[in-house]
């Protein structure tokens, strides 16, 4: 199917079924099937540019650091000392560039599947790509769920930053990769996962939370709002091997200078708090 049509690209897709977000195109500046997705960039209207994997918006200039800055601060900041971080997926560079930006962080080992993406965004996206230029990074290309079985006991904080559950990323939803995530994790370590959103998957938010309590003591739900996702919102699913862990409230408490200093636009110590505050409905499935 044509993504763009009448100069409007539409976000159809059977993960939302009956509802699609458009965006007005300005101009397409790339278009190819790699391997392992069809990579879409264009120039919309009024989000500035926009990366959309296999029909699906994964980023936009104007909202992108409301997901990049929680899905990196909500796990760094849960943890007394994160120094060691695991991304897998993240091509676009966004959650790279926030998390070198954490005084704890001393290394990032990004594994992303798809090269191309990172060429693309390197080309297209440099206020998101700017995080490759950090010496603190090394970078994998391969699948996440084959990284992970290879590494035990390395990591302070995994985050996996991946596109929804169809096409490559499917296997990291699964309980299977959950279990690989936490032997990866030093003792005391921290996941922070993609989660998807309240409105639309809390079947499948609410399955994972499931297996995930089965697997670490400390496990909960937060979310961001961001309008260029399905239904403006999106969560993260949040595990921890550290008993004494409260992801409600930040051990790694970021002053307003501090978020100044760091260019921050989403994410401040309130807004973390706040994130682990769920809707009636949404907190009526999660707690039982
Ligand atoms: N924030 C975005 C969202 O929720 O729509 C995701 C952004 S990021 C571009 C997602 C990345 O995950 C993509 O670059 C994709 O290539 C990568 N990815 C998908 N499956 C993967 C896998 N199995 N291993 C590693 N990376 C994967």
């Amino acid at each position: 199917m044509d993504l763009i049509q009448n100069g409007w690209f539409s976000e159809i897709n059977e993960l939302w079924p009956g509802q699609a977000m458009s965006l007005a195109v300005e101009k397409v500046l790339h278009h190819e099937k790699s391997k392992y997705q069809d990579i879409l960039l264009f120039e919309s209207k009024s989000y500035g540019r926009v990366l959309v994997l296999d029909g699906v918006i994964q980023t936009t200039d104007r909202d992108e650091h409301s997901y990049q800055e929680m899905i990196t601060f909500l796990p760094l900041n849960s943890h007394p000392n994160p120094q060691k971080v695991l991304l897998i997926g993240g091509g676009d560079g966004g959650v790279v560039r926030e998390i070198v930006k954490h005084p704890a962080v001393q290394s990032v080992v990004q594994c992303e599947i798809d090269e191309k993406v990172i060429e693309v965004s390197k080309k297209y996206l440099p206020n998101l790509a700017e995080g490759y230029k950090s010496d603190k990074l090394t970078q994998h290309i391969g699948d996440g769920f084959e990284f992970m079985r290879k590494h035990k006991g390395e990591f302070d904080v995994i985050i996996t930053d991946s596109s929804d559950p169809v096409g490559p990323a499917e296997s990291l939803f699964q309980r299977s990769y959950y279990d690989l995530m936490k032997s990866a994790l030093k003792p005391g370590g921290i996941v922070c996962t993609q989660g998807e959103c309240l409105w639309l998957h809390l079947k499948l938010i609410k399955e994972m939370q499931d297996f995930c309590r089965e697997l670490y003591p400390v496990v909960s739900y937060g979310f961001t709002t961001i309008p260029t996702y399905p239904s403006g919102q999106i969560g993260f699913m949040l595990c921890s091997l550290n008993p004494d862990t409260s992801f409600k409230e930040p051990v790694y408490k970021f002053s307003e200078a501090d978020v100044e200093k760091m260019g921050l636009k989403y994410y401040n110590t309130d807004v973390h708090r706040a994130a682990f505050i769920l809707p009636q409905f949404a907190s009526k499935v999660l707690r039982s």
